[in-house]
């Protein structure tokens, strides 16, 4: 056909979650007596920061008012909310300026957008197993992508090499689907093979709020020279509990220059264009939950799910089974008895222990062979899952 953009015919067919999902339901309507153990969400459960509730229903009472009424906003953010963001890196040194923060509708959105910036032909580097968005955005604007392996040998953090050639590289740390985190020195080496052969950092932080180790960093911008060759994807929705609410932001540090051209005036440009923004209420809640109330908060809803990880981790390693994650990351990545792939694991696990767990095929290469185990169950949930699961490999599979 002509006119249409076939690249999206290149990409997998859109049937991962649904094939999840079905399983999941058939089994459970078929087995109504069994304890279904949900290990595979990566969603939070709530409820927001009171200071947080407070700010909307403000927010919504100033919209009832002619005085108070706000319509259109400032496209990349209220001069409220970026304060807020920089309040927040400012607690770790971080200095940025207002015009360098840009308030978005999560981070997906700006995932999806930020391959703007680049050239039709630009080379991508994909650090994978990953979060789909990053190859799946990429192909649908018809660019190849280098996949870059992250193994059980190089810890799910694979580092540059001597002949690493990119143009662009997408690094998530803590990552999804494998709860690894770089360590400052090597996140420091990507930073410096980036400004060596100029290419741009695209780093998600979207599970920052997770970081337990003090050699890990929550932000690229801890690194001296990243504020010259990173841009930074983050979200309120693990940090704060917003999934359900959409909000985030992305930083483009104005040092950040390449062929002549200031990539933050570029994704001004592109903000201005495409979007009309985040609504103020959204705004508001945004504030309060970067609000020392608010940070207070979300600490204590993390350490909740924190507490998931270890508990999961220590089963896991009184059982003697390998795996990565379950600490500076919610999610932990285990890999599949010998001969089984994500798939046959996940059924596996789903009709002997009634644990639900996520098909590693579900984050691209290098993904088969392993499942996700997301720590935001529920506690009782978790400790029954990790019973079953110390149970299930003392027996052996
Ligand atoms: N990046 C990673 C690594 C994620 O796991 C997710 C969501 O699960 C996102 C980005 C999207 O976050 P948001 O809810 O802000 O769109």
């Amino acid at each position: 056909m002509r006119g249409i953009n076939s690249a999206y015919g290149q990409l997998p067919p859109a049937f991962f979650f649904s094939r999840l999902t079905k399983t999941v339901s058939d089994y459970a309507a078929d087995h109504p007596d069994r304890r279904l153990l949900r290990l595979g969400v990566g969603d939070v459960s709530g409820p927001l920061a009171p200071a947080v509730i407070e700010a909307l229903h403000r927010a919504v009472d100033e919209q009832s008012r002619k005085e108070s009424f706000h319509g259109y906003l400032p496209e990349t953010g209220t001069d409220f909310m970026k304060a807020a963001v920089a309040n927040y890196y400012r607690r770790r040194d971080m200095i940025l300026s207002a015009k360098e923060i840009f308030i978005s509708g999560g981070a997906a959105d700006d995932l999806g957008a930020i391959g703007n910036l680049f050239a039709p032909n630009a080379r991508v580097l994909v650090a994978e197993p990953a979060y789909p968005a990053y190859v799946d955005t990429n192909r649908m604007a018809g660019r190849e992508i280098l996949p870059l392996a992250g193994t059980r040998e190089n810890g799910f953090l694979p580092l540059p090499e001597a002949d690493t050639d990119a143009d662009v590289v997408y690094l998530c740390s803590p990552n999804n689907p494998t709860g690894a985190a770089y360590t400052r020195a090597q996140l420091q080496r990507w930073v410096d093979w980036a400004n060596a052969c100029g290419a741009v950092i695209v780093f998600d932080a979207a599970y920052e709020a997770f970081v337990q180790d003090a050699d890990v960093p929550h932000s690229i911008y801890e690194l001296p020279g990243a504020e010259k060759c990173a841009v930074e994807i983050c979200s309120l929705s693990k940090t704060a509990g917003f999934t359900g609410m959409r909000l985030g932001y992305t930083v483009v540090p104005e040092t950040l220059v390449r062929d002549g051209c200031s990539l933050r005036d570029m994704w001004t440009q592109d903000r201005t264009t495409r979007t009309n923004g985040v609504s103020y209420v959204l705004q508001r809640a945004g504030e309060a939950a970067l609000s020392p109330a608010g940070v207070s908060h979300s600490r204590d809803a993390v350490a909740v799910y924190q507490e998931n990880g270890r508990i999961l981790s220590e089963a896991l390693m009184n059982a003697g089974v390998r795996f990565t994650g379950g600490r500076n990351a919610p999610y932990i990545w285990l890999p599949c008895p010998e001969g089984q792939s994500g798939w046959s694991f996940f059924d596996y696990l789903l009709r002997t222990a009634q644990i639900v767990v996520t098909p590693g095929e579900g984050f691209g290469g290098g993904g088969e062979k392993h499942v996700r185990l997301s720590c935001f169950g529920s506690r009782e949930d978790t400790e029954e899952a990790a019973e079953r699961l110390r149970r299930l490999f003392q027996k052996g599979m």
